[in-house]
């Protein structure tokens, strides 16, 4: 240590002149004050949070002032907001564009979506949280957040740098959170009862219903109930928008008639539910899967449908996000 006096006073007499200014600090604090101002966001989007996101950036709100200026190439960004549903597919490019920006580098999930997937935690092809993939420094909670929770967010990142506490958030370990295959599914009551026909008399009720005007078809869904699954078809004429709705009832052989000879625009339709839910629609021209992979086993839509047992890369297993996030 030299002479502490002497130095105080040294810096007593510097401060005399004129537009003389001193300012003592840690090197550290210096650095963590210069990134907590100058952070830049990636310039990127995933779904409606995003929009919220563009609001927050714009004049309103103007984030320039935090020092924030986005930037469109990840190697000149150090944060990550990932505002949306962040789908399996995108899940692996996020990763790349993490691994891609510069460092120190901090990421900001905003919204439940990119937090924990949140209305479509358990769709087979969404991510249940972005922190399945790349750690994460702040949750920003809502859907979507507000212009104003976005910032709230920000400071609560720039709070964590200055006090020099931004170490990344990992996920918990895999005792600490239920096995997806093991959260029962609440059982809710079919919740209509009206319109059903008998499934034998299908076509004969469609040509009644094409001979009434009904032209188009809006729509052939499915609903698993877990005791029978229930299909939906909605009709509509074309020229004055009237629509009707029929259900049907199938029986544990999930076999119903084919529609595609009175609409052929069910043709693809009726593939969409054979891939999802598994229903055969007999004299079909083509009955093959439409979305998912040929060899792809189960049906996706369907209630006793195992979350871990599909094939990469649509549904990679728990082991393979933890094998993409110990590559980081
Ligand atoms: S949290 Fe809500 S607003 Fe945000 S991406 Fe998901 S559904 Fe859209």
């Amino acid at each position: 240590m030299g002479d502490v006096k002497k130095s105080l006073k040294d810096i007593g007499s510097f401060m005399k002149l004129p537009g003389a200014n001193l300012f003592i600090t840690k090197t550290a604090d210096l650095f963590n004050w210069a990134n907590k101002s100058s952070l830049w966001p990636l310039s990127f989007g995933l779904a409606c949070c995003a929009i919220e996101m563009m609001a927050t950036f714009s004049s309103r709100y103007d984030l320039d002032r935090l020092g924030m200026i986005t930037r469109a190439s990840p190697r000149q960004a150090d944060l990550m907001i990932v505002a949306g549903t962040v789908t399996v597919k995108m899940g692996e490019r996020i990763k790349t564009l993490y691994d891609q920006m510069t460092g120190p580098k901090w990421v900001i999930a905003a919204g439940s979506c990119a937090i924990s997937g949140d209305h479509y935690r358990h769709v087979y092809s969404v991510v249940p949280g972005v922190d399945w993939i790349i750690p994460v420094d702040v949750y920003v909670p809502g859907c979507p957040p507000t212009p104003e929770a976005f910032i709230d967010g920000i400071m609560e990142l720039q709070n964590i740098i200055s006090n020099g506490k931004s170490n990344p958030t990992f996920n918990s370990v895999d005792s600490e959170r239920p096995n997806i295959n093991d959260i029962k599914v609440k059982k809710k009551e079919i919740l209509f009862n009206e319109n059903f026909i008998d499934g034998h008399s299908l076509i004969n009720k469609c040509k009644e219903i094409k001979s009434e005007g009904y032209d188009y078809i809006n729509f052939i869904t499915a609903t698993d109930f877990e005791d029978s699954l229930v299909l939906t078809y909605l009709f509509t004429k074309n020229n004055n928008n009237e629509k009707v709705e029929i259900n049907v009832k199938l029986d544990s052989s999930n076999k119903i008639d084919s529609i595609t000879q009175i609409y052929p625009g069910a043709e693809w339709q009726e593939r969409e539910v054979f891939d999802m839910f598994g229903i055969k629609f007999e004299n079909h021209p083509k009955l093959e899967r439409i979305l998912m992979p040929d060899d792809w086993v189960g049906y996706p839509l369907l209630k006793d449908y195992k979350m871990e047992q599909a094939k990469l890369p649509y549904r990679p297993s728990r082991e393979d996000y933890e094998s993409w996030k110990t590559k980081l």
